[in-house]
């Protein structure tokens, strides 16, 4: 029997970088996967339904919320976003580790319900560098562009209310630091006796 997986939320403001940094993350570290949301959002070129997102229309979307599917929503810049309740169960209990990347609002609720929830900030290193990235991106017009940079500042006040914080400047750096961040959860004295017991039982008995 596995042991249940460990649940990471990681916030940032648009463009800070952390559907990049996620992704990379996953590629190279063993039983760590992320959840793909529903939104109601627009797709974007280049995004695919069931990868990035589970585009879904409005109505559809709240006969969901009302049916309890969704494990927290929120909604941002005018969209609505949802993690599935189910998915994350699932894949907890599978014992592979599961993360979220979702807004604050999201954060504090995912936390509520499940206090074990280790949070993950992303900051960009500077504004300028953060608005030079909604633009490179080249995804979104310049009116969302400056909506998400007014955006940003509130989302960043979060930061105090997750447990780690990591600066995106140089990608791989801040790739590092991430990855660091859930090796060591995995050695927690907690993690480690729940993992380990016979191995800890042999040596003690
Ligand atoms: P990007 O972060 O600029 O790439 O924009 P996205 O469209 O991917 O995400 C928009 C906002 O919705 C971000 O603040 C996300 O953290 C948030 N978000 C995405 N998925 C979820 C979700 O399932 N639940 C909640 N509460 N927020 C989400
Ligand atoms: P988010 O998911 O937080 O909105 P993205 O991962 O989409 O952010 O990144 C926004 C843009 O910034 C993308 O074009 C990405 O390639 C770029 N980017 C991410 N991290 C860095 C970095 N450390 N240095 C330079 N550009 C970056
Ligand atoms: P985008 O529309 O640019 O993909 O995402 C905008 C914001 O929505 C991001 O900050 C992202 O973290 C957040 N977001 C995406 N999915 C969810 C979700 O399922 N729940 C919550 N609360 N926020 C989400």
């Amino acid at each position: 029997m596995s042991t249940r997986g460990t649940l990471y939320t990681v916030s940032a403001p648009s463009g800070a970088g952390k559907t990049s940094l996620v992704k990379a993350l996953i590629e190279s570290t063993e039983a760590i996967c992320v959840s793909v949301s529903h939104t109601t959002r627009t797709i974007r070129p280049g995004e695919t339904d069931g990868v990035n997102y589970h585009f879904t229309d409005k109505d559809t979307f709240t006969q969901m919320m009302t049916q309890g599917a969704f494990l927290e929503s929120a909604e941002v810049f005018g969209n609505f976003y949802g993690t599935s309740q189910q998915w994350v169960e699932d894949t907890l209990n599978s014992g592979q580790d599961v993360i979220l990347e979702i807004d604050w609002q999201g954060a504090q609720q995912v936390r509520r319900l499940l206090p074990d929830t280790v949070g993950i900030f992303i900051l960009p290193p500077s504004r300028e560098e953060l608005h030079k990235r909604l633009t490179g991106r080249g995804q979104d017009d310049d009116s969302v562009i400056d909506a998400r940079m007014q955006e940003a500042i509130s989302e960043m006040t979060h930061y105090v209310e997750a447990q780690y914080v990591v600066i995106n400047d140089d990608f791989d750096q801040a790739l590092a630091d991430f990855r660091g961040i859930i090796l060591a959860q995995r050695l927690t004295l907690d993690n480690q006796q729940r993992r380990h017991e016979q191995l800890l039982a042999d040596l003690l008995s």
